[in-house]
């Protein structure tokens, strides 16, 4: 799972180098395709069947720009100044699954996407420290929402984090809302891939007619982070570093 997530890495620090406004979404899922086919890897998502479209994902990254929250397919759409755009990664080496995501801001954006960004990436942070043996699964959960409600932000009730290992969504569900406390108690060897999608307006997404891209129902804003994170006796291994 190291080694898958590794290449989830390169993927996503090549695009955090080269991400610039007037770039295509579609050239960044070529620039994914060409590091994981390097690396002898399967980009997870090309192909994948969700259950919620019956059409499999034609590629193999997801770009979701601005009011779209993830699943956003790439095109021959062009990232502008001032965009939120979240990319999200997954491939498959060796039997197992490597999956993270990270948001990054197009030159000049307002200070309200800004908190957004901030707020998403704390989210995703302060809910890692909580990845202790002992503690609960929704322990997680409530931090990020403890975290998006502090700045007024709402968070995605309809997708969450999951497992992750030798399929690339496992049990169990983490929802990024609820009370602390509850749900399995954590133990070292798990691997969560937590998730927080934060929303500058409501909670409410819905899916386009493309079959996946998820928007938020307001129009607004929304933000997505998204790291694989080891429960070890040393504490919570972050595969997915990029920092
Ligand atoms: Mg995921």
């Amino acid at each position: 799972m190291r080694k898958a997530a590794a290449i989830v890495v390169e993927v996503l620090l090549k695009i955090e180098d080269i991400l610039k406004p007037g770039m295509t979404t579609e050239y960044l899922n070529r620039v994914a395709e060409k590091i994981i086919d390097k690396r002898h890897a399967v980009p997870a998502f090309k192909g994948y069947k969700g259950s919620i479209s019956k059409k499999p994902f034609p590629s193999s990254i997801c770009v979701s720009i601005n009011q779209e929250v993830v699943h956003g397919i790439p095109s021959k759409r062009e990232i502008a100044d001032g965009d939120l755009v979240s990319i999200d990664v997954g491939v498959k080496l060796g039997g197992f699954f490597g999956d993270a995501a990270r948001s990054f801001l197009m030159g000049e954006v307002s200070p309200d996407v800004r908190r957004l960004w901030t707020a998403t990436k704390e989210a995703l942070h302060q809910s890692i420290r909580k990845c202790n043996k002992g503690a609960r699964l929704s322990d997680i959960s409530h931090c990020i929402e403890s975290r998006a409600k502090k700045d007024g932000f709402s968070v995605v009730r309809d997708f969450v984090g999951h497992g992750i290992g030798r399929d690339m969504h496992e049990e169990p569900q983490i929802l990024n809302y609820g009370p602390p406390g509850k749900g399995p108690v954590l133990k070292n060897g798990m691997v969560l891939a937590i998730e927080p999608m934060l929303n500058m307006g409501a909670s409410a997404v819905k899916v386009l007619k493309d079959g996946w891209t998820v928007v938020t129902k307001d129009g607004k804003t929304s933000c997505h982070f998204e790291d694989m994170v080891a429960l070890s006796e040393h504490g919570p291994l972050v595969l997915t570093q990029t920092c």
